[in-house]
Formats: C-alpha cells, sequence, structure tokens
C-alpha cells in the first residue's frame, strides 16, 4: 500500500533552532527535524542508516491502518476484548450484543454515518454502564471512593483517560472495546493520579499493588489500541 511512495527514504527536512536530530513517522511520510548546523549531507547519511527502521515503522503503521476497525456488515469489533461480529439490518434505529454479533438495527441500513452514530451511542452507553461500576468498586479496594467527584465519558483523540486534582475522571469511552483487565489498568491508572497527580515511582508503584501486570496492559494498549479506535 506503498503506491505513493517510490522510496523508503523520501523525508520533508523541518529546521528549527532545536539541537538534535529526529524522525517522525506519521501517515506514510517521514519527517526529519534537524538544527540550522547540520548539513543536507549529513542528514542524508544520517537517514540512511534509519533505513531499516524507517521501512519497518511504515509497515508497521500500514498494518495498523488496516486494522482499524470498519463499522459495516460482516466486520469485526472488539467489545471487552471479544470479537463481535456486526451485523446491520433494517429497523427502529437500535443497537443491541447478542452472543458474538452486534446488531446494528437502522432505519437507513445503507447509510454509514447513521450506522457509526448509532454503534457510537451504544458503545458509550455500555461504558458509561459498566466503568461507573467498576471504577467505584476499585476505588473502595483501593481507599479511594471519598475522593471522586464526577466520572465524565468523551472520546478523545489521544487519551484514554485523565484525572484532575479536584477528583474528576474522565474516561474514552472507546475502552469499553478493550479486554477487561485492561479497562482495570485504565481504572487504577486515573484512581492512582488521586494519590499522586504524576507518573512519579510512587505513582507506578501504587498501580503496581493494585495491578500487577500493569506493564502487559500498557503494551496491549501501545500494539493494540488502534483496534479499539473509531
Ligand atoms: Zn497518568
Amino acid at each position: 500500500m506503498q503506491a505513493n511512495r517510490k522510496s523508503p527514504l523520501e523525508y520533508t527536512v523541518t529546521r528549527s533552532r532545536r539541537k538534535t536530530v529526529a524522525l517522525y513517522i506519521r501517515n506514510n511520510s517521514v519527517e526529519v527535524r534537524a538544527p540550522h548546523f547540520v548539513s543536507k549531507r549529513e542528514i542524508h547519511d544520517w537517514v540512511h542508516t534509519k533505513a531499516d527502521w524507517i521501512e519497518k515503522r511504515l509497515k508497521q503503521q500500514q498494518q495498523k491502518k488496516y486494522e482499524r476497525p470498519l463499522i459495516q456488515d460482516g466486520e469485526n469489533l472488539l467489545f471487552m476484548g471479544s470479537p463481535k461480529k456486526i451485523t446491520v439490518t433494517e429497523g427502529k434505529n437500535q443497537v443491541d450484543e447478542s452472543g458474538s454479533q452486534i446488531i446494528i438495527s437502522s432505519k437507513k441500513p445503507n447509510d454509514h454515518e447513521i450506522n457509526q452514530a448509532l454503534l457510537e451511542k451504544w458503545l458509550k452507553q455500555e461504558a458509561q454502564h459498566y466503568i461507573d461500576e467498576r471504577c467505584l468498586e476499585l476505588a473502595t479496594c483501593m481507599q479511594v471512593q471519598d475522593q471522586i467527584s464526577m466520572i465524565k465519558y468523551r472520546k478523545t483523540k489521544t487519551k484514554w483517560g485523565h484525572c484532575t486534582s479536584t477528583g474528576i475522571l474522565q474516561f474514552n469511552w472507546l475502552i469499553i472495546m478493550a479486554p477487561v483487565e485492561v479497562i482495570d489498568y485504565l481504572l487504577i491508572h486515573e484512581l492512582s493520579h488521586l494519590s499522586h497527580m504524576n507518573h512519579s515511582h510512587q505513582f507506578w508503584h501504587r498501580v503496581a499493588s493494585f495491578c500487577p501486570d500493569y506493564q502487559q496492559h500498557r503494551k496491549w494498549l501501545n500494539e493494540q489500541g488502534h483496534k479499539i479506535s473509531l
């Protein structure tokens, strides 16, 4: 799927007052950010020493793009870590989970935007229902239940969760698609911020004491997180 790229070593250079050279790979393109004092030739040679890595990252990104869920009949979608087959039928606008299927009944089954909106609304409701309860269970176990002032749900581009010093927890409702252990980790992560508003050693120690496998779950989010984005 690299039709627009003649060679893996095509790249753009952005100059700035930075001190080091760095590579950024996004949307099938390679950007080199470099200080003014580094010559074109030096950049060229440096990029070529990274050729294998660049090629590998471009392939990974393409693969991830391919694995992102599509909301249409017959496609698979993760729900609480299990793959479910999407079935779109004509009916009153509603979504139901039945065994290994998620059935989208739509007044306009061919309208992709409506189907997506119906599914998103349903996922958000499911997330709210499950996470409200689970979060309180975990908070009680961690003895921070009195510090929670509110739990909010939002679809955000870059964050799975967020916690404020005033005790407002915010979760990306897309996490309802992740395996339950990963959801638990994300809840424990934000609940641990009620004790440590940073990512210090003490913070991670607290996370680990309630979620010993947290590194595995972080890895899952890193490697599989694209499968729970819509
Ligand atoms: Zn955090």
